[in-house]
């Protein structure tokens, strides 16, 4: 048997630790894991009471057009319904769009660090992928970006905010981007961090999609909305756009309970709005700990901070792990000296900092 070439030098996913395993393995009772910036404060009520009444229809096939989802999210995107495609987590999306675009003659551009999914889906594609690093203050280097298409360039990534990085696209940047791709190149906003954002210059993406019918952008129900377990994200594009990839979708992608949840939790936004009070007041506490002990980080728009401790991370990690205290070590996010850390509740940030004191 002959894998594909391309698949051959990936290496599968590596997850954060799952909890159960650090419990057994350092005898710990309490576990707290901030390494995959999901919502430590769990998700709105009626999202858990709507996936227990959706509990009697297991037996039944999902509806693969989430109707009742899509009727609901497009009134809340203020979106025609049929600029909504949905999929199993916006990872799925990630895959469908490069399965969409990209093929062994083409290639596509992402920033460097990123999210490594559009790397990872672009190479089994077969797809050559032009990485371009960040700005020294952590921002996509779209000048850079821009300079990298050539004829073959079919899909361009900006993650904005980014991960692991925090950081942002401001509109004005976007815009003067966006005047520049030509027209036939997608350009992907992943906005999964979008409910988090505070910044003010921040872009409002769904109107620049009437001018720039080559953007498409990705949200998730998995970060704010606090869902990361039923798989359920979007994209939202121009109505030809989504019919075009519309066949590289699964039929049955999200599940009865993701789409009933999902639902439920759109009509919570109190949830949401009171999450990321929280979430503003979580991520100054990790500034003023980076300012008292001298150590650099990006200012975040996201739940999840990258502060560079100036020593290798791996040990930081492991030294941590051993506590309980469960992060992502900058090691494999191209940070060698920095833990990327989700920002928790107050009392969980407060420990983990003072740890991270002790250990400085
Ligand atoms: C977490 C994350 C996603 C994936 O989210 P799912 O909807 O759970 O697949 C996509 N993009 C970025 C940048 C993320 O951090």
């Amino acid at each position: 048997m002959q894998i594909k070439e391309q698949i051959r030098q990936l290496k599968p996913y590596q997850p954060g630790k799952p909890i159960e395993e650090v419990k057994s393995e350092y005898g710990l009772e309490k576990i707290v894991k901030l390494a995959s910036n999901e919502n430590p404060f769990g998700c709105s009520q009626a999202a858990k009471d709507a996936l227990h009444q959706e509990i009697e229809q297991l037996a039944l096939y999902p509806d693969g057009y989430s109707a009742a989802l899509r009727t609901r999210l497009s009134e809340h995107l203020q979106v025609s319904e049929s600029s909504i495609i949905f999929g199993n987590g916006s990872d799925e999306l990630v895959q469908i769009i490069c399965r969409s675009f990209l093929h062994g003659q083409t290639n596509t551009i992402t920033a460097a660090p990123t999210f490594p999914q559009y790397r990872h889906n672009a190479v089994i594609e077969g797809a050559e992928v032009r990485e371009i690093p960040l700005r020294s203050d952590g921002a996509h280097d779209l000048d850079q970006m821009l300079e990298a298409i050539d004829g073959q360039t079919k899909v361009v990534w900006v993650c904005n905010p980014n991960n692991p990085t925090g950081t942002y696209t401001s509109e004005g940047e976007l815009i003067s981007f966006l005047d520049r791709v030509p027209e036939h190149i997608l350009v992907v906003l992943d906005e999964a961090y979008y409910e988090y954002v505070t910044a003010e210059d921040y872009p409002e993406s769904i109107p620049l999609l009437k001018q720039y019918p080559n953007v498409m952008i990705l949200r998730t129900f998995s970060k704010a909305y606090g869902l990361a377990a039923l798989r359920v994200g979007y994209g939202i594009a121009s109505e030809a756009l989504i019919r075009q990839i519309e066949p590289a979708r699964e039929p049955f992608n999200t599940s009865r309970i993701g789409q009933a949840s999902a639902l439920a939790a759109l009509d919570d936004q109190a949830f949401i709005e009171a999450c990321v009070e929280k979430n503003k007041a979580g991520l100054k506490q990790y500034y003023d700990f980076a300012e008292t002990h001298g150590l650099t980080c990006y200012p975040s728009q996201t739940n999840f901070v990258l502060i560079d401790f100036n020593r290798p991370a791996d040990e930081l990690f492991q030294a941590l792990l051993q506590k309980g205290y469960i992060v992502r070590s900058g090691q494999a996010l191209g940070f060698p000296t920095a833990l990327r850390i989700t920002v928790g509740t107050k009392e969980q940030n407060e420990e983990i900092l003072t740890i991270l004191a002790e250990l400085l």
